[in-house]
């Protein structure tokens, strides 16, 4: 690994990187795909959902249960409410970030389906859709 690459974690997290050539062209992908700015849109997307679910899932416990968390629950709540929200965001975050790596890879010659990341090389020009997902295929990628 050269001095100016991105980290293994990176690399695992985005396995698209691979396909780069060296370590200064993952570190431009990553510097164009992975912004910081979307991970906070997706976290405020998560929260928003994790607290509607939550307050939608204690309403429906203590209208039909008659169940009402006690306060050592609500703390474990809002814990379990944080995880689950930088986890969801992380998800989001990652599909998303792999959706435009793949995207600047296609002008490079490397023709991956921008949705599912199936290798699209040898389909014939004609193929309307990614044979693996049916998303539609790019015009950009018929040669
Ligand atoms: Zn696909």
């Amino acid at each position: 690994m050269s001095r100016k690459d991105c980290s293994r974690l990176k690399k695992w997290l985005y396995p698209e990187l691979a396909i780069c050539a060296s370590g200064e062209e993952r570190l431009a992908a990553l510097r164009e795909a992975d912004r910081p700015f979307e991970f906070f849109i997706a976290l405020l997307v998560s929260f928003l959902l994790v607290v509607l679910v939550g307050l939608a899932a204690l309403r429906l416990a203590a209208l039909f249960l008659g169940w009402y968390p006690s306060d050592e629950a609500i703390d474990w709540l809002y814990r379990g409410g944080a995880i689950l929200c930088l986890a969801m965001a992380s998800a989001i975050h990652r599909v998303r970030v792999r959706k435009i790596i793949r995207d600047l890879l296609s002008p490079r010659g490397v023709m991956l389906c921008s949705s599912c990341g199936y290798d699209l090389m040898g389909l014939p020009p004609s193929a309307p859709s990614c044979p693996e997902c049916g998303s539609p295929i790019s015009k950009r990628f018929v040669a």
